[in-house]
Parts: C-alpha cells; structure tokens; sequence
C-alpha cells in the first residue's frame, strides 16, 4: 500500500501546489472586492456605475470559477488518500501515473474518456469542464 501512495506523490504535490495558488488568488480577489467598499461613493455617471458593476460580476464569476476548481482539487486529493484516485471510472483499471501527471483531474483512462466524450458530447457538463480546465484538452 505505500507503493501505491508513492505512485501519486507528484500528483499530490501539484495538487497542493495549485491548491495554494488558488486560495492566494481568491483571497486576492476578495481583499479587493472589500477594499473597493466605497466605490459607489464619487460615481459621478450612469456610464461609471454601469464600468463598475460589469467589473462586479466579473469578480463574481470568477470567484465561483476559482471555488469550483478548488472543489476538483479537494475532491482528487481526498480520493489520493482515500485510495481511490487514479481508477478509471468506467473499466476501473488504473489511469497511467502519466496521465495523471499531465491531467490530474482526468476520471478514466484514455480508451475509456474517448468513448465518454463521443457518446455524450453535447453536454454542457463537459466543455464547460474543458474551459475550466484548458490543460486537459492538449494531451495527445
Ligand atoms: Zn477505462
């Protein structure tokens, strides 16, 4: 069993890696938005207020794009320590490590996520994942 842990350390440390940078980011992000507390204050036109409530939103989305990222980083992790990362979810044979170095939140193996994406394309679940995660779209 500590094999098998060993065989994710490097996925792990990116994880965390990349756990941390998105809370910086968020924390950023949110330091910010509340220190631009007094914006309305001296907004002299409806031209000013429209430049900051599109800047709002555009924290907002991607706070939530950050939140959601950090809720696959969570997740993978749990699974390295719960011992079931790494097992592709539909053949449940193992992932390459290598794949998983380069995508460490892929789900199944490479057969598998062909298949997957021929047959359901067209959800919204998927490319809105891809955009989330453009570095998964690169493998060859
Ligand atoms: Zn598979």
């Amino acid at each position: 069993m500590k094999n098998e842990e060993n065989k994710f350390e490097a996925v792990r440390k990116k994880l965390i890696g990349m756990r941390l940078n998105l809370i910086r980011e968020s924390k950023a992000e949110i330091v910010q938005i509340l220190d631009a507390g007094g914006k309305y204050n001296g907004v002299s036109d409806d031209g000013d207020l429209a430049d900051v409530a599109i800047r709002d939103s555009l924290q907002a989305a991607n706070l939530t794009r950050q939140r959601f990222k950090l809720k696959a980083i969570e997740e993978a992790l749990r699974k390295i320590d719960d011992g079931d990362y790494g097992i592709c979810e539909d053949c449940e044979e193992d992932i390459p490590v290598g794949r998983l170095n380069v995508m460490p939140f892929a789900l199944r193996c490479i057969e598998c996520q062909e298949k997957h994406e021929m047959t359901s394309s067209t959800k919204k679940e998927i490319s809105a994942h891809s955009s989330f995660f453009p570095e998964e779209e690169s493998e060859e």
